[in-house]
């Protein structure tokens, strides 16, 4: 992947991404629908290393769900868009794709936490829907 650029809504925070994705999901899962306000949240799943805030650093906050081991929102503290999730202590960076500018050679490759969805949820087309993480 060559490299792409993202920002959050009012645009004072910026980011960019390269190298390889390692997957793009929609995840239904209960927290991010909660996180997001919509049927699932649409991520993309990059190394650590593949992602690193270019602009507004010191805007970014992020919000530990009491209880989970791993979930975790980050966000704009100006505007509320959510923002990367950049973890090297999980060797992830979680890239909340709405945020790109142009992702338009992206594809999606899996829907999971499906069996978590709303009743309301979009249908899964031709994705492969796992009820957890995918298994290959
Ligand atoms: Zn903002």
């Amino acid at each position: 992947m060559s490299k792409l650029s993202g920002a959050c809504l009012c645009g004072s925070v910026r980011y960019e991404i390269s190298g390889d994705v390692q997957s793009f999901f929609h995840c239904h899962c209960s927290r991010c629908r909660k996180a997001t306000g919509t049927g699932h949240a649409s991520n993309v799943i990059l190394k650590p290393d593949s992602a690193a805030f270019t602009q507004g650093e010191s805007l970014i906050s992020s919000y530990p769900v009491p209880g989970a081991k791993r979930f975790r929102t980050v966000f704009c503290s100006n505007c509320g868009s959510p923002l990367p999730r950049i973890a090297p202590d999980l060797s992830i960076a979680v890239v909340p794709a709405g945020t790109l500018d142009d992702a338009s050679d992206l594809q999606v490759t899996d829907r999971i936490f499906w069996g978590s969805r709303s009743a309301w949820s979009c249908d899964s087309g031709s994705l492969p829907a796992w009820d957890e993480y995918p298994v290959r």
